[in-house]
């Protein structure tokens, strides 16, 4: 099934009196179940048109329909309500609340949330969350008491817990080293192998794109090239 398909997506910041296109006409679709990568080299619009996908902003102009609803032309707030729903998100630099334990980190978007569930329904649904990323028995750890990947998986977690279909990933592995970076990627092929999850990375490391089924390169805001990756590449771990 068709989860997003964009239309000549084009995105222009005004700096003053001049204005700066960044994304040029970005037509693209992704089916349900699909891992992507999205590379290309700094400035190429990577994180721009990862923002607009993930709704945390909106296109110039084009068309953006996600899950068959056409979604360019709406609200801040009707865009909120559909992150909170239907999109998970992980960044970089893990975003994770310093003070807080790896449960309660996790279980925080519940608190937005619809569904009102107790405290009790709360608890246990972050520790299955965790359980899932193999962090079972690092429920009460606060994040320096992790290591980089342990803290990824807790943000990857975070980003599930309210069951959205697609999970958005900025450089996800760009502050980690690289046995640290393979751990978090394979978490990210069994989420989507085994719980059907879409997920979408940005990467500028070929190694990290290596990990996803289809990559799409962009260059000076518009796409390059495509390719499926090759059985040797989804390997990814040779020196
Ligand atoms: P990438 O993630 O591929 O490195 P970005 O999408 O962050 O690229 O940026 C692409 C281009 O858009 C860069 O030249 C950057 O300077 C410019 N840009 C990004 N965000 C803004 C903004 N808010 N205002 C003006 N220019 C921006
Ligand atoms: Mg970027």
């Amino acid at each position: 099934m068709e989860l997003i398909n964009l239309r000549q997506i084009t995105k222009t910041y005004q700096m003053g009196d001049i204005a700066v296109p960044v994304l040029k006409g970005i037509s693209l679709t992704i089916q349900q179940g699909e891992l992507v990568a999205l590379t290309g080299s700094s400035g190429s619009g990577k994180s721009t048109l990862m923002n607009i996908l993930g709704c945390l902003d909106h296109p110039t102009a084009g068309e953006y329909w996600l899950e068959g609803q056409e979604i360019s032309g709406i609200s801040a707030d009707e865009r909120a309500l559909l992150r909170n729903r239907k999109l998970g998100f992980v960044f970089q630099s893990f975003n994770l609340l310093a003070r807080t334990s790896a449960i309660e980190n996790v279980a925080m978007p519940l608190a937005y949330n619809a569904e009102n569930l107790s405290e009790r329904e709360t608890r246990s649904r972050a520790a299955e969350m965790l359980a899932r990323v193999g962090l079972a028995d690092r429920l009460d750890h606060h994040p320096s008491q992790l290591s980089g990947g342990q803290q990824q998986r807790v943000a990857i977690a975070r980003a599930l817990i309210n069951r959205p279909p697609v999970l958005f990933a900025d450089e996800p592995t760009g502050n980690l080293d690289s046995r640290t970076s393979e751990e978090v990627l394979q978490m990210f092929e069994r989420l989507n192998s085994e719980d059907g999850i879409t997920i979408i990375m940005v990467t500028h490391d070929p190694k990290v794109a290596g990990h996803a089924g289809r990559k799409i390169s962009l260059a000076d805001g518009l796409i390059q090239g495509e390719a499926a990756a090759s059985g040797s590449d989804r390997q990814g771990d040779a020196p």
